[in-house]
């Protein structure tokens, strides 16, 4: 069975910029199941040598858990379940946030491994938040910038160890 890799972290980080990244747009096999499932979407991904499942998450826009929001968060907690490893994404050119710490705090009480990948991480702009990320303990972030696809050839090898 195919891997499946999620991507977590708050709004605008650009979770999404990097699904479409890894699944290309003229082959993307996107599911967006509505209702249910709407806070997810699955696709197909292609990362050099790598094929996995990619799970792209929108659960952590607002606090209120009786929200549609808060239930979309649920739904983004439940979906670690049956992740093989998450991306947690962060804002390199934004820096780390209290929603950032608040998600990082989350998951690493999850059993699922995670990759930290500072995302806009192109140019001089990114450097700070790049360091600023180490505050989360999560290890060394990968820089990438799913925009211009830079490092993605790192995030190859931060995730071949789980293949
Ligand atoms: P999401 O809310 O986490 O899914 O974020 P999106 O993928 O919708 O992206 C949010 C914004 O960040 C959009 O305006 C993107 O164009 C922008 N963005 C995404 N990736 C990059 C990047 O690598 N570099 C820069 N500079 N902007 C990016
Ligand atoms: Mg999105």
């Amino acid at each position: 069975m195919s891997r499946q890799v999620i991507i977590i972290g708050r709004p605008n980080v650009g979770k999404s910029t990097l699904f479409n990244r890894l699944v290309g747009k003229k082959l993307a096999l996107v599911d967006d199941q509505p209702g249910v499932t709407r806070d997810r979407r699955f696709g197909e991904a292609h990362l050099l040598g790598l094929d996995f499942t990619i799970v792209d998450t929108a659960g952590w826009e607002e606090e209120d858990p009786t929200s549609l929001s808060g239930r979309m968060r649920m739904q983004t907690m439940a979906a670690l379940e049956g992740a093989d490893v998450a991306l947690f994404v962060v804002d390199a050119r934004h820096g780390i946030t209290p929603l950032d710490d608040e998600i990082g705090r989350y998951l690493r009480e999850q059993k699922v491994p995670v990759i930290l990948v500072a995302n806009k991480a192109e140019g001089r702009a990114g450097e700070g938040g790049y360091y600023e990320s180490y505050t989360l303990g999560m290890g060394d972030p990968v820089a990438i910038s799913a925009e211009h696809g830079e490092g993605m050839a790192e995030l190859f090898e931060a995730l071949l160890p789980f293949f």
